[in-house]
């Protein structure tokens, strides 16, 4: 045998016993960005790498190291996606989406991050995530955050704390990023490298730095509250008093500035101290000015991402068991006649109940086998036929389950409202 070729570092596979943690997840964040007005955009994976350097950065982490960046064979600089968010800008001018409207839009799909694997954190990991455009605050950013708590709650998943600060603009921005350079212009021995040369081209970035020497520092770093505007200062206490009025608890950090430098207002992560070193499941912010520097007219900007690998780790602690999906009807065949005109029995059923699930045994076996088989699969009821069946144009349907009554021989003909009156209520979730 040759030997497996094994998969790339930090790509996992979503194994099929994950899947319905996955598909609860997705169907419930759906339904609740849906019913808030959210439609769905799907962009690509790949991206001109101009586009992420433009928008979230050169000097954040994730444009300087983390990347999956190479060359076309037509030349070009491409890069597969880290974040949604800037190809949902691209997509919204390109295609013409941001036109004088308010647009409400929410994504989800794979990502990429050169990052070092481990425990919830990954090279290609899931996000879902929602943008509104043309929507100046405060109210849809407390719309964002009152969805989110929405989401937690459709989730039962508790203990989620709301870490939430104000970015300043222009000329407070500029004041506020003068005043910590020379503040860790003053603790320059206790900088590392990358922290250094960030000094000179992106102070705030410090402040994101996750370096375990330094957080004594950033903790201690002035606070950008103190720069903030009058308009700004209200815009902000005016999301926090929405949050009060929902009672979502928040707690107020005035150094959180996240990995990405388009931010420019409110800017919020939800923790969660259940899951070790990443504790982030989902973070966001309003940013207005990225629209327009991504060649679009000038447009408000708010929205957030949500880890799903992180997210699903989390409803694999809480309560929540799912069982995984079942056959409820177990289809077993014996003899060349009985497995071709059981083919077409079968899909009769199938156009009666189309939602049930039915699994045929396919291939061969000994009746017997078959009959085990059927057994281990769970299904509520066999449908046995063989050449005695065919002969007489019937089947037979044999309970699995203790409670199920007593093994029948049905007529062909009535097989589809036998089985409804079986099967009939139909769980359709
Ligand atoms: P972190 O601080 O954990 O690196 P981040 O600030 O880089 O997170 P964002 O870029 O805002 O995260 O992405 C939003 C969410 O996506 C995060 O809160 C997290 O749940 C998830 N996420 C980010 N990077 C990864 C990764 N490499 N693997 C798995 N999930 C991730
Ligand atoms: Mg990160």
């Amino acid at each position: 045998m040759s030997k497996a070729i094994t998969p790339i570092k930090g790509m996992p596979d979503i194994v099929p016993e994950q899947m319905p943690y996955w598909h609860l997840a997705e169907r419930r964040i759906k339904r609740v960005l849906e019913a808030y007005g959210y439609d769905e955009l799907r962009t690509p994976m790949l991206e001109k790498t101009a586009l992420f350097k433009r928008s979230i950065g050169d000097e954040t982490d994730i444009v300087s190291k983390e990347m999956f960046t190479f060359e076309s064979r037509g030349g070009d600089s491409l890069s597969l996606r880290p974040e949604a968010t800037a190809s949902c800008v691209r997509a919204g001018i390109t295609r013409g989406l941001l036109h004088n409207q308010r647009r409400r839009i929410y994504y989800y799909g794979p990502m990429f991050r050169y990052e070092q694997p481990q425990e919830g954190r990954y090279r290609q990991f899931y996000q879902i995530g929602a943008e509104a455009y043309g929507l100046a605050g405060p109210d849809v950013d407390a719309e964002m955050l009152l969805m989110l708590a929405r989401i937690w709650r459709e989730l039962e998943l508790p203990g989620l704390v709301l870490k939430i600060n104000c970015l300043g603009v222009s000329l407070g921005r500029e004041r506020y990023v003068e005043t910590l350079r020379d503040y860790f212009r003053g603790h320059l021995a206790a900088l590392d490298e990358d922290s250094v040369r960030r000094l000179d081209t992106n102070p705030l970035r410090i402040l994101d730095s996750k370096v375990e020497s330094l957080q004594g520092l950033i903790n201690q770093a002035p606070p950008m509250q103190d720069f903030l505007s009058d308009d700004e200062q209200a815009y902000f206490a005016a999301i926090l008093a929405r949050c009060d009025d929902a009672n979502i608890a928040y707690d107020v950090d005035p150094r959180l500035v996240r990995g990405l430098d388009y931010y420019t207002g409110m800017v919020f992560e939800w923790q969660t101290d259940q899951l070790g070193a990443q504790n982030a499941v989902c973070g966001g912010g309003r940013y207005d000015q990225l629209v327009k520097q991504l060649g679009g007219r000038d447009t408000p900007a708010v929205g957030w991402a949500m880890g799903m690998e992180r997210l699903i780790a989390l409803l694999g602690l809480g309560d929540a068991t799912i069982p995984p999906a079942e056959a409820r009807v177990y289809f077993v065949t014996v003899g060349e006649a009985a497995a071709r005109a059981g083919t077409l029995l079968l899909e009769k059923v199938r156009d009666a109940l189309p939602s049930v699930r039915m699994v045929a045994h396919g291939g061969t076996g000994s009746f017997k086998s078959q009959l085990r088989a059927a057994d281990k699969s769970g299904a509520e009821y066999a449908l046995i036929l063989g050449d005695a069946e065919v002969e007489q144009r019937q089947v037979a349907v044999k309970p699995l389950r203790r409670a199920g009554g007593e093994q029948e021989l049905v007529a062909w003909n009535d097989l589809e409202q036998h089985m409804i009156a079986l099967l009939g209520e139909i769980n359709t979730q």
